[in-house]
Protein backbone atom coordinates (compact mmCIF):
# COMPACT_ATOMS: atom_id res chain seq x y z
CA UNK A 1 0.00 0.00 0.00
CA UNK A 2 1.19 3.78 -0.89
CA UNK A 3 0.32 7.28 -0.92
CA UNK A 4 -1.85 6.82 -3.44
CA UNK A 5 -4.33 4.38 -1.91
CA UNK A 6 -4.18 6.69 1.31
CA UNK A 7 -4.89 9.57 -0.93
CA UNK A 8 -7.90 7.76 -2.72
CA UNK A 9 -9.36 6.29 0.77
CA UNK A 10 -9.48 10.32 2.20
CA UNK A 11 -10.64 11.37 -0.71
CA UNK A 12 -12.14 9.08 -3.29
CA UNK A 13 -14.01 11.77 -4.99
CA UNK A 14 -11.50 14.33 -5.69
CA UNK A 15 -10.70 15.69 -9.46
CA UNK A 16 -7.79 15.78 -10.04
CA UNK A 17 -5.80 19.06 -9.96
CA UNK A 18 -5.49 19.39 -14.23
CA UNK A 19 -9.02 20.09 -14.18
CA UNK A 20 -8.98 22.98 -12.40
CA UNK A 21 -5.93 24.24 -13.68
CA UNK A 22 -7.35 24.40 -16.92
CA UNK A 23 -10.69 25.65 -15.47
CA UNK A 24 -8.44 28.75 -13.71
CA UNK A 25 -5.93 29.91 -16.53
CA UNK A 26 -3.68 32.72 -15.72
CA UNK A 27 -5.62 35.99 -16.63
CA UNK A 28 -5.24 37.84 -19.85
CA UNK A 29 -4.13 41.27 -18.75
CA UNK A 30 -1.73 43.20 -20.02
CA UNK A 31 1.86 43.36 -18.46
CA UNK A 32 1.83 44.89 -15.02
CA UNK A 33 -1.82 44.84 -14.17
CA UNK A 34 -2.33 43.74 -10.54
CA UNK A 35 -4.81 41.25 -9.22
CA UNK A 36 -5.25 41.78 -5.94
CA UNK A 37 -8.43 41.21 -3.64
CA UNK A 38 -10.24 41.56 -0.20
CA UNK A 39 -10.74 38.45 1.70
CA UNK A 40 -13.30 39.35 4.46
CA UNK A 41 -15.12 36.50 6.82
CA UNK A 42 -18.63 37.15 7.09
CA UNK A 43 -18.77 38.15 10.37
CA UNK A 44 -21.48 40.76 10.45
CA UNK A 45 -18.77 43.48 11.64
CA UNK A 46 -17.55 45.22 8.48
CA UNK A 47 -14.29 47.04 10.22
CA UNK A 48 -13.10 50.57 8.41
CA UNK A 49 -9.70 48.61 8.35
CA UNK A 50 -11.44 46.56 5.69
CA UNK A 51 -12.47 49.30 3.68
CA UNK A 52 -9.18 51.06 3.99
CA UNK A 53 -7.79 47.72 2.56
CA UNK A 54 -10.51 47.82 -0.31
CA UNK A 55 -9.89 50.80 -0.86
CA UNK A 56 -5.91 50.63 -1.37
CA UNK A 57 -6.56 47.12 -3.68
CA UNK A 58 -9.07 48.68 -5.90
CA UNK A 59 -7.25 51.95 -6.21
CA UNK A 60 -3.90 49.31 -7.22
CA UNK A 61 -6.11 47.07 -9.52
CA UNK A 62 -7.82 50.30 -11.07
CA UNK A 63 -4.33 51.90 -12.19
CA UNK A 64 -2.78 48.81 -13.44
CA UNK A 65 -6.12 47.77 -15.60
CA UNK A 66 -5.92 45.14 -12.97
CA UNK A 67 -8.68 43.18 -11.60
CA UNK A 68 -10.03 43.47 -7.36
CA UNK A 69 -12.01 40.75 -6.05
CA UNK A 70 -14.03 39.70 -3.31
CA UNK A 71 -13.48 36.44 -1.68
CA UNK A 72 -15.25 35.75 1.11
CA UNK A 73 -13.88 33.27 3.42
CA UNK A 74 -16.55 31.46 5.50
CA UNK A 75 -14.35 28.15 6.67
CA UNK A 76 -14.31 29.07 10.37
CA UNK A 77 -18.97 28.48 10.33
CA UNK A 78 -18.78 29.20 14.05
CA UNK A 79 -17.87 32.85 13.23
CA UNK A 80 -20.88 32.86 10.57
CA UNK A 81 -23.80 34.93 11.20
CA UNK A 82 -26.53 35.61 8.54
CA UNK A 83 -26.37 38.83 6.92
CA UNK A 84 -22.79 38.95 6.73
CA UNK A 85 -22.16 38.47 3.09
CA UNK A 86 -24.87 41.43 2.42
CA UNK A 87 -23.02 43.30 4.96
CA UNK A 88 -19.69 43.40 3.30
CA UNK A 89 -20.99 43.90 0.01
CA UNK A 90 -23.24 47.10 1.41
CA UNK A 91 -20.43 48.76 2.39
CA UNK A 92 -17.86 48.44 -0.17
CA UNK A 93 -20.91 49.63 -2.23
CA UNK A 94 -21.63 52.45 -0.83
CA UNK A 95 -18.52 53.62 -0.86
CA UNK A 96 -17.95 52.87 -4.56
CA UNK A 97 -15.79 50.15 -3.51
CA UNK A 98 -17.71 47.72 -5.21
CA UNK A 99 -15.11 44.66 -6.83
CA UNK A 100 -14.59 43.33 -10.28
CA UNK A 101 -15.24 40.20 -9.79
CA UNK A 102 -17.28 38.41 -6.28
CA UNK A 103 -19.77 36.84 -4.81
CA UNK A 104 -23.40 38.26 -5.52
CA UNK A 105 -25.80 38.79 -2.66
CA UNK A 106 -28.02 36.17 -3.94
CA UNK A 107 -25.51 33.45 -3.88
CA UNK A 108 -24.09 33.45 -7.14
CA UNK A 109 -20.74 33.90 -8.69
CA UNK A 110 -19.95 37.13 -11.07
CA UNK A 111 -17.04 36.51 -12.27
CA UNK A 112 -14.99 33.39 -13.75
CA UNK A 113 -12.67 32.18 -10.86
CA UNK A 114 -15.51 31.70 -8.12
CA UNK A 115 -16.84 30.23 -6.49
CA UNK A 116 -15.94 33.34 -4.49
CA UNK A 117 -17.13 31.72 -1.02
CA UNK A 118 -14.91 29.36 0.34
CA UNK A 119 -17.52 27.07 1.48
CA UNK A 120 -18.32 26.10 -2.01
CA UNK A 121 -14.76 25.10 -2.91
CA UNK A 122 -14.41 22.17 -0.64
CA UNK A 123 -13.96 19.84 -3.62
CA UNK A 124 -11.05 22.19 -4.71
CA UNK A 125 -9.35 22.18 -1.51
CA UNK A 126 -9.77 18.48 -1.32
CA UNK A 127 -8.30 17.97 -4.98
CA UNK A 128 -5.15 19.84 -3.81
CA UNK A 129 -4.67 18.35 -0.50
CA UNK A 130 -5.03 14.75 -2.33
CA UNK A 131 -2.33 15.68 -4.44
CA UNK A 132 0.15 16.14 -1.71
CA UNK A 133 -0.89 13.11 -0.14
CA UNK A 134 -0.36 10.82 -3.24
CA UNK A 135 3.08 12.45 -3.05
CA UNK A 136 3.54 11.96 0.12
CA UNK A 137 3.61 15.47 1.00
CA UNK A 138 0.45 15.56 3.46
CA UNK A 139 -0.02 12.90 6.02
CA UNK A 140 -3.64 12.25 8.25
CA UNK A 141 -2.88 12.80 11.88
CA UNK A 142 -4.95 11.10 14.42
CA UNK A 143 -4.11 13.17 17.14
CA UNK A 144 -6.77 13.96 20.11
CA UNK A 145 -6.92 17.23 21.72
CA UNK A 146 -5.43 15.45 24.75
CA UNK A 147 -2.11 14.40 22.41
CA UNK A 148 -1.49 17.53 21.57
CA UNK A 149 -1.77 19.11 24.87
CA UNK A 150 0.18 16.12 26.18
CA UNK A 151 3.17 17.09 23.49
CA UNK A 152 2.84 20.57 23.97
CA UNK A 153 3.27 20.19 28.22
CA UNK A 154 6.85 17.99 27.13
CA UNK A 155 7.79 20.95 25.04
CA UNK A 156 7.00 23.20 27.54
CA UNK A 157 8.91 20.85 30.41
CA UNK A 158 11.59 20.47 27.86
CA UNK A 159 12.04 24.44 27.11
CA UNK A 160 11.61 23.85 23.56
CA UNK A 161 9.09 25.34 20.88
CA UNK A 162 5.45 24.24 21.04
CA UNK A 163 3.49 23.31 18.18
CA UNK A 164 3.84 20.37 15.78
CA UNK A 165 6.48 19.71 14.25
CA UNK A 166 9.65 17.52 13.29
CA UNK A 167 10.99 14.88 16.16
CA UNK A 168 7.61 16.21 18.25
CA UNK A 169 5.25 14.50 15.54
CA UNK A 170 3.51 11.07 16.21
CA UNK A 171 1.69 10.96 13.23
CA UNK A 172 4.05 11.99 10.56
CA UNK A 173 5.87 8.38 10.03
CA UNK A 174 2.63 6.30 10.73
CA UNK A 175 2.88 3.49 8.46
CA UNK A 176 0.52 3.86 5.53
CA UNK A 177 -0.70 0.56 6.28
CA UNK A 178 -1.61 1.47 9.66
CA UNK A 179 -3.15 4.73 8.84
CA UNK A 180 -5.09 3.40 6.58
CA UNK A 181 -6.50 0.88 8.66
CA UNK A 182 -6.98 3.37 10.96
CA UNK A 183 -9.03 5.34 8.66
CA UNK A 184 -11.23 1.75 7.97
CA UNK A 185 -11.96 1.79 11.52
CA UNK A 186 -13.35 5.22 11.48
CA UNK A 187 -10.68 6.98 13.70
CA UNK A 188 -11.99 10.79 13.45
CA UNK A 189 -8.12 12.78 11.65
CA UNK A 190 -7.41 16.04 9.94
CA UNK A 191 -5.07 16.09 7.27
CA UNK A 192 -1.09 17.63 7.72
CA UNK A 193 1.40 19.30 5.72
CA UNK A 194 4.60 17.09 5.94
CA UNK A 195 7.32 20.08 6.19
CA UNK A 196 10.18 19.91 4.52
CA UNK A 197 11.46 23.29 6.15
CA UNK A 198 14.45 23.72 8.31
CA UNK A 199 14.17 26.26 11.51
CA UNK A 200 18.39 26.98 11.18
CA UNK A 201 17.26 27.80 7.45
CA UNK A 202 16.65 31.30 6.87
CA UNK A 203 14.13 32.30 4.02
CA UNK A 204 14.18 35.79 2.90
CA UNK A 205 11.51 38.17 1.58
CA UNK A 206 10.86 41.42 0.14
CA UNK A 207 7.28 42.20 0.95
CA UNK A 208 6.20 45.85 -0.70
CA UNK A 209 5.33 47.48 2.41
CA UNK A 210 7.42 46.32 4.96
CA UNK A 211 10.60 45.84 2.77
CA UNK A 212 13.24 43.38 3.13
CA UNK A 213 12.12 40.66 5.89
CA UNK A 214 13.83 37.39 6.81
CA UNK A 215 12.45 34.54 8.57
CA UNK A 216 13.49 30.91 9.50
CA UNK A 217 11.76 28.61 7.38
CA UNK A 218 8.63 26.59 8.86
CA UNK A 219 9.02 23.12 10.21
CA UNK A 220 5.55 23.35 11.82
CA UNK A 221 3.52 20.40 10.36
CA UNK A 222 0.01 22.99 9.95
CA UNK A 223 -3.12 21.48 9.61
CA UNK A 224 -4.39 21.67 5.98
CA UNK A 225 -7.57 20.35 6.16
CA UNK A 226 -9.73 20.05 9.45
CA UNK A 227 -11.88 17.33 10.70
CA UNK A 228 -15.21 19.37 8.93
CA UNK A 229 -13.33 18.48 5.53
CA UNK A 230 -12.71 22.24 5.24
CA UNK A 231 -9.32 23.83 4.88
CA UNK A 232 -7.69 26.11 7.12
CA UNK A 233 -7.39 29.87 6.27
CA UNK A 234 -3.20 28.89 5.00
CA UNK A 235 -3.83 26.09 2.79
CA UNK A 236 -6.98 28.00 1.70
CA UNK A 237 -5.00 30.89 0.95
CA UNK A 238 -2.47 29.20 -1.48
CA UNK A 239 -4.85 27.15 -3.27
CA UNK A 240 -7.37 30.09 -3.81
CA UNK A 241 -5.24 32.83 -4.58
CA UNK A 242 -3.55 30.36 -7.05
CA UNK A 243 -6.54 29.41 -8.67
CA UNK A 244 -7.81 33.13 -8.87
CA UNK A 245 -4.57 34.05 -10.38
CA UNK A 246 -3.92 37.22 -7.73
CA UNK A 247 -0.33 38.35 -8.25
CA UNK A 248 -0.10 40.71 -5.32
CA UNK A 249 -1.39 39.72 -1.66
CA UNK A 250 -2.91 43.09 0.41
CA UNK A 251 -3.88 41.94 3.53
CA UNK A 252 -3.20 43.25 7.27
CA UNK A 253 0.42 42.75 8.89
CA UNK A 254 -0.99 40.13 11.13
CA UNK A 255 -0.32 37.86 8.70
CA UNK A 256 3.22 38.72 8.20
CA UNK A 257 4.59 36.15 10.11
CA UNK A 258 2.73 33.42 8.30
CA UNK A 259 4.86 34.48 4.97
CA UNK A 260 7.53 31.35 4.93
CA UNK A 261 4.47 28.79 5.91
CA UNK A 262 2.42 30.79 2.70
CA UNK A 263 6.14 30.40 0.64
CA UNK A 264 6.57 26.42 1.36
CA UNK A 265 2.78 25.43 0.57
CA UNK A 266 3.10 27.92 -2.56
CA UNK A 267 6.37 26.02 -3.44
CA UNK A 268 4.99 22.51 -2.20
CA UNK A 269 1.82 22.83 -4.28
CA UNK A 270 4.00 23.60 -7.31
CA UNK A 271 2.13 27.18 -7.38
CA UNK A 272 4.12 30.02 -8.39
CA UNK A 273 4.10 32.71 -5.02
CA UNK A 274 2.27 36.02 -5.29
CA UNK A 275 3.99 39.22 -4.11
CA UNK A 276 2.89 40.69 -0.92
CA UNK A 277 1.55 43.73 0.42
CA UNK A 278 1.01 43.57 5.07
CA UNK A 279 -0.15 47.03 5.99
CA UNK A 280 -0.25 48.21 9.05
CA UNK A 281 -3.30 48.18 11.12
CA UNK A 282 -5.24 51.84 11.88
CA UNK A 283 -4.24 52.37 15.28
CA UNK A 284 -5.69 54.80 18.11
CA UNK A 285 -4.15 56.22 20.77
CA UNK A 286 -5.12 56.22 24.41
CA UNK A 287 -3.20 57.37 27.47
CA UNK A 288 -0.44 58.20 25.05
CA UNK A 289 -0.33 54.77 24.25
CA UNK A 290 -0.98 53.36 20.80
CA UNK A 291 -3.19 50.29 19.85
CA UNK A 292 -4.66 48.41 17.48
CA UNK A 293 -8.56 50.46 16.80
CA UNK A 294 -10.88 47.82 18.78
CA UNK A 295 -13.92 46.64 17.59
CA UNK A 296 -15.22 46.05 21.37
CA UNK A 297 -13.82 49.26 22.55
CA UNK A 298 -14.03 51.78 19.61
CA UNK A 299 -17.52 52.62 17.66
CA UNK A 300 -15.68 54.08 14.83
CA UNK A 301 -14.15 50.80 14.25
CA UNK A 302 -17.17 49.91 12.87
CA UNK A 303 -17.90 50.97 8.86
CA UNK A 304 -21.71 51.06 10.27
CA UNK A 305 -20.92 54.58 12.65
CA UNK A 306 -20.07 56.33 9.69
CA UNK A 307 -23.61 55.92 8.00
CA UNK A 308 -24.99 56.43 11.40
CA UNK A 309 -23.34 59.44 12.10
CA UNK A 310 -23.89 60.78 8.84
CA UNK A 311 -19.89 61.64 7.54
CA UNK A 312 -20.03 61.40 3.73
CA UNK A 313 -18.75 58.70 2.13
CA UNK A 314 -16.36 61.02 0.24
CA UNK A 315 -15.09 62.19 3.23
CA UNK A 316 -14.30 59.38 4.78
CA UNK A 317 -12.42 58.25 1.74
CA UNK A 318 -10.06 61.56 1.53
CA UNK A 319 -9.39 60.59 5.05
CA UNK A 320 -8.54 56.92 4.69
CA UNK A 321 -6.16 57.99 1.43
CA UNK A 322 -4.42 60.30 3.84
CA UNK A 323 -3.59 57.76 5.80
CA UNK A 324 -2.52 55.31 3.11
CA UNK A 325 -0.36 58.07 1.40
CA UNK A 326 1.10 60.98 3.24
CA UNK A 327 1.70 62.93 0.09
CA UNK A 328 -2.04 62.45 -0.41
CA UNK A 329 -2.93 65.73 0.97
CA UNK A 330 -0.16 68.06 -0.69
CA UNK A 331 -1.76 66.61 -3.86
CA UNK A 332 -5.09 67.20 -2.68
CA UNK A 333 -4.67 70.59 -2.12
CA UNK A 334 -3.25 71.67 -5.38
CA UNK A 335 -5.90 69.75 -7.53
CA UNK A 336 -9.08 70.72 -5.59
CA UNK A 337 -11.44 69.20 -8.02
CA UNK A 338 -9.71 66.48 -9.14
CA UNK A 339 -11.06 62.98 -8.37
CA UNK A 340 -8.93 60.77 -6.37
CA UNK A 341 -8.83 58.80 -9.47
CA UNK A 342 -6.27 61.40 -10.96
CA UNK A 343 -4.27 60.89 -7.72
CA UNK A 344 -1.10 58.34 -8.61
CA UNK A 345 -1.09 56.01 -5.61
CA UNK A 346 2.48 54.39 -4.38
CA UNK A 347 1.27 51.28 -2.40
CA UNK A 348 5.36 51.33 -1.40
CA UNK A 349 5.11 54.42 0.33
CA UNK A 350 2.51 53.03 2.81
CA UNK A 351 3.32 53.53 6.53
CA UNK A 352 5.45 50.19 7.69
CA UNK A 353 3.68 51.00 11.34
CA UNK A 354 0.30 51.74 12.12
CA UNK A 355 -1.42 55.28 11.21
CA UNK A 356 -2.95 56.94 13.95
CA UNK A 357 -6.33 57.57 13.45
CA UNK A 358 -7.23 60.90 14.33
CA UNK A 359 -11.15 61.60 14.50
CA UNK A 360 -10.50 65.33 14.32
CA UNK A 361 -9.17 65.33 11.51
CA UNK A 362 -11.31 63.12 9.42
CA UNK A 363 -14.14 65.50 10.81
CA UNK A 364 -12.30 68.48 9.26
CA UNK A 365 -11.48 66.88 6.00
CA UNK A 366 -15.38 66.13 6.27
CA UNK A 367 -16.07 70.02 6.98
CA UNK A 368 -13.87 70.50 3.78
CA UNK A 369 -16.02 67.72 1.59
CA UNK A 370 -19.45 69.41 3.09
CA UNK A 371 -18.53 73.01 1.69
CA UNK A 372 -17.92 72.16 -1.62
CA UNK A 373 -21.76 70.51 -1.50
CA UNK A 374 -24.38 72.68 -3.17
CA UNK A 375 -27.24 73.20 -1.28
CA UNK A 376 -29.43 70.84 -3.27
CA UNK A 377 -26.69 68.28 -2.27
CA UNK A 378 -26.74 69.13 1.14
CA UNK A 379 -30.33 69.14 1.45
CA UNK A 380 -30.88 65.55 -0.51
CA UNK A 381 -27.92 64.07 1.65
CA UNK A 382 -29.36 65.31 4.92
CA UNK A 383 -32.71 64.15 3.74
CA UNK A 384 -31.27 60.45 2.78
CA UNK A 385 -29.76 60.66 5.89
CA UNK A 386 -32.49 61.46 8.20
CA UNK A 387 -35.27 59.84 6.65
CA UNK A 388 -32.96 56.70 8.69
CA UNK A 389 -31.85 58.30 11.43
CA UNK A 390 -33.71 61.58 12.58
CA UNK A 391 -37.48 61.29 11.68
CA UNK A 392 -38.32 64.84 13.26
CA UNK A 393 -35.44 66.52 10.94
CA UNK A 394 -36.60 64.61 8.16
CA UNK A 395 -39.96 66.06 8.62
CA UNK A 396 -38.97 69.43 9.56
CA UNK A 397 -36.97 69.52 5.89
CA UNK A 398 -40.16 68.26 4.56
CA UNK A 399 -42.12 70.59 5.42
CA UNK A 400 -40.98 73.10 3.14
CA UNK A 401 -37.91 72.17 0.88
CA UNK A 402 -37.98 75.60 -0.30
CA UNK A 403 -36.91 76.80 2.90
CA UNK A 404 -34.90 74.04 3.61
CA UNK A 405 -32.73 75.03 0.34
CA UNK A 406 -32.65 78.51 1.54
CA UNK A 407 -30.89 77.58 4.88
CA UNK A 408 -28.41 75.25 3.18
CA UNK A 409 -27.70 77.99 0.99
CA UNK A 410 -26.40 80.51 3.67
CA UNK A 411 -22.58 80.65 3.28
CA UNK A 412 -22.53 78.62 0.15
CA UNK A 413 -21.93 78.40 -3.53
CA UNK A 414 -19.78 81.18 -2.91
CA UNK A 415 -15.66 81.74 -2.55
CA UNK A 416 -15.16 81.20 1.29
CA UNK A 417 -18.37 78.75 1.60
CA UNK A 418 -19.18 77.82 5.22
CA UNK A 419 -17.07 74.98 6.91
CA UNK A 420 -19.03 74.43 9.88
CA UNK A 421 -21.03 71.26 9.24
CA UNK A 422 -18.27 68.05 9.67
CA UNK A 423 -21.69 65.79 9.26
CA UNK A 424 -25.35 65.02 8.92
CA UNK A 425 -26.10 64.49 12.65
CA UNK A 426 -24.84 67.78 13.77
CA UNK A 427 -26.94 69.59 11.38
CA UNK A 428 -30.28 69.33 12.87
CA UNK A 429 -28.35 71.29 16.30
CA UNK A 430 -26.82 73.75 13.56
CA UNK A 431 -30.09 74.87 11.68
CA UNK A 432 -32.94 74.10 14.65
CA UNK A 433 -33.31 77.80 15.50
CA UNK A 434 -34.08 78.59 11.72
CA UNK A 435 -37.47 77.22 12.06
CA UNK A 436 -40.17 79.45 14.02
CA UNK A 437 -41.84 76.52 15.77
CA UNK A 438 -38.90 75.23 17.29
CA UNK A 439 -37.30 78.16 18.26
CA UNK A 440 -39.96 80.31 19.81
CA UNK A 441 -41.12 77.65 21.95
CA UNK A 442 -37.49 76.53 23.11
CA UNK A 443 -36.52 77.64 26.94
CA UNK A 444 -32.86 78.59 25.32
CA UNK A 445 -30.23 80.26 27.60
CA UNK A 446 -29.45 83.47 25.42
CA UNK A 447 -25.96 83.74 25.09
CA UNK A 448 -25.50 87.52 25.54
CA UNK A 449 -21.48 88.28 24.90
CA UNK A 450 -20.25 91.46 25.89
CA UNK A 451 -23.36 93.49 26.07
CA UNK A 452 -25.59 91.74 29.09
CA UNK A 453 -27.28 94.94 30.54
CA UNK A 454 -31.02 93.80 30.04
CA UNK A 455 -31.91 97.82 29.28
CA UNK A 456 -28.99 97.96 26.99
CA UNK A 457 -29.86 94.93 24.62
CA UNK A 458 -33.66 96.46 24.65
CA UNK A 459 -32.79 99.43 23.43
CA UNK A 460 -30.21 98.51 20.80
CA UNK A 461 -32.85 95.73 19.36
CA UNK A 462 -35.65 98.21 19.51
CA UNK A 463 -33.44 100.88 17.75
CA UNK A 464 -32.59 98.45 15.36
CA UNK A 465 -35.94 97.23 14.23
CA UNK A 466 -37.89 100.16 14.54
CA UNK A 467 -35.23 102.63 12.47
CA UNK A 468 -32.84 101.17 10.79
CA UNK A 469 -34.10 97.49 9.67
CA UNK A 470 -35.21 96.93 5.85
CA UNK A 471 -35.47 93.69 4.42
CA UNK A 472 -34.69 95.04 1.00
CA UNK A 473 -31.06 96.35 2.12
CA UNK A 474 -28.56 94.92 0.10
CA UNK A 475 -25.61 93.58 2.31
CA UNK A 476 -23.11 97.18 1.86
CA UNK A 477 -26.62 99.27 3.03
CA UNK A 478 -27.11 96.85 5.95
CA UNK A 479 -23.84 96.98 6.96
CA UNK A 480 -23.41 100.79 7.01
CA UNK A 481 -27.05 100.99 8.71
CA UNK A 482 -25.20 98.75 11.26
CA UNK A 483 -22.66 101.03 12.11
CA UNK A 484 -24.81 103.86 11.75
CA UNK A 485 -26.61 102.46 14.79
CA UNK A 486 -23.34 101.68 16.63
CA UNK A 487 -22.50 105.42 16.26
CA UNK A 488 -25.97 106.58 17.32
CA UNK A 489 -25.78 104.39 20.68
CA UNK A 490 -22.46 105.12 21.62
CA UNK A 491 -20.43 102.49 19.91
CA UNK A 492 -17.61 102.64 17.28
CA UNK A 493 -18.22 102.14 13.66
CA UNK A 494 -15.05 100.11 13.77
CA UNK A 495 -13.13 97.60 15.97
CA UNK A 496 -10.01 99.43 14.82
CA UNK A 497 -11.51 102.66 16.48
CA UNK A 498 -12.41 100.94 19.44
CA UNK A 499 -9.25 99.42 20.13
CA UNK A 500 -7.39 102.88 19.81
CA UNK A 501 -9.70 104.41 21.98
CA UNK A 502 -11.60 102.20 24.47
CA UNK A 503 -12.75 104.74 27.11
CA UNK A 504 -14.44 106.70 24.31
CA UNK A 505 -16.90 103.86 23.38
CA UNK A 506 -19.41 101.40 25.03
CA UNK A 507 -18.30 99.21 22.34
CA UNK A 508 -17.81 98.54 18.82
CA UNK A 509 -19.85 97.57 16.00
CA UNK A 510 -19.26 93.77 15.88
CA UNK A 511 -21.02 93.87 19.85
CA UNK A 512 -24.26 95.67 18.32
CA UNK A 513 -24.19 92.68 15.75
CA UNK A 514 -23.82 90.05 18.37
CA UNK A 515 -27.03 91.22 20.18
CA UNK A 516 -28.74 91.31 17.30
CA UNK A 517 -27.76 87.92 16.23
CA UNK A 518 -28.33 86.22 19.49
CA UNK A 519 -31.90 87.85 19.78
CA UNK A 520 -32.58 86.60 16.70
CA UNK A 521 -31.55 83.23 16.68
CA UNK A 522 -30.37 82.55 20.27
CA UNK A 523 -26.94 82.10 19.67
CA UNK A 524 -23.42 84.57 19.40
CA UNK A 525 -22.14 81.85 16.73
CA UNK A 526 -24.03 81.54 13.64
CA UNK A 527 -22.97 81.54 9.88
CA UNK A 528 -23.79 85.34 8.10
CA UNK A 529 -26.09 87.29 9.99
CA UNK A 530 -26.94 89.52 6.85
CA UNK A 531 -27.86 86.11 5.27
CA UNK A 532 -29.27 84.55 8.04
CA UNK A 533 -31.81 87.52 8.41
CA UNK A 534 -32.52 87.46 5.02
CA UNK A 535 -33.63 83.79 5.17
CA UNK A 536 -36.04 84.21 8.22
CA UNK A 537 -37.61 87.32 7.07
CA UNK A 538 -39.43 90.37 8.65
CA UNK A 539 -42.45 88.26 9.81
CA UNK A 540 -40.39 85.88 11.79
CA UNK A 541 -37.66 88.29 12.44
CA UNK A 542 -40.11 90.30 14.39
CA UNK A 543 -41.80 87.19 16.55
CA UNK A 544 -38.45 86.58 17.28
CA UNK A 545 -38.04 90.37 18.54
CA UNK A 546 -41.04 90.34 20.78
CA UNK A 547 -40.15 87.00 22.36
N1 LIG B 1 -9.94 36.04 6.09
C1 LIG B 1 -8.67 36.59 6.42
C2 LIG B 1 -8.85 37.68 7.42
O1 LIG B 1 -9.94 38.21 7.52
C3 LIG B 1 -8.05 37.13 5.15
C4 LIG B 1 -6.63 37.45 5.20
C5 LIG B 1 -6.18 37.64 3.76
O2 LIG B 1 -6.49 38.69 3.20
O3 LIG B 1 -5.56 36.74 3.22
O4 LIG B 1 -7.96 37.99 8.16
Amino acid sequence: MGYKELADLIFPDAKDVSYYEEKYPERDLKEGAVVTRFAPSPTGFVHIGGLYQSLVAKKIAKQTDGVFFVRIEDTDQKREVENGVSEILTSLKEYDLSPDESLNTDGTDNGNYGPYIQSKRKDIYQAYAKSLLEKGLAYPCFCSAEDLNEIRENQTKARQRTGYYGTWTRCRNMPVDMAMEKIKNGDSYIVRLKSPGNPDKKIKHKDLIKGNIEFPENDQDIVIIKSDGLPTYHFAHAVDDHLMRTNLVIRADEWVASVPLHLQLFYMLGFKPPKYAHIAPIMKEEDGNKRKLSKRKDPEAAVSYYREEGIPKEAVIEYLMNIANSNFEAWRKGNKDKSIDDFNFDIKKMGVSGALFDMVKLLDVSKTVISTYSAEKVLEDVLNWSNIYDKDLYELLNRDKEYALKIFGIERGNVKPRKDIAKWSDVKDSIIYMFDDRFLTSNIEYEYQKVTDEDEIKKIVTTYFDKYYDENDDKQTWFNKMKDLSEELGYAREVKEYKNNPDSYKGHVGDISTVIRVKVTGRANTPDLYEILQVLGKESILKRVNK
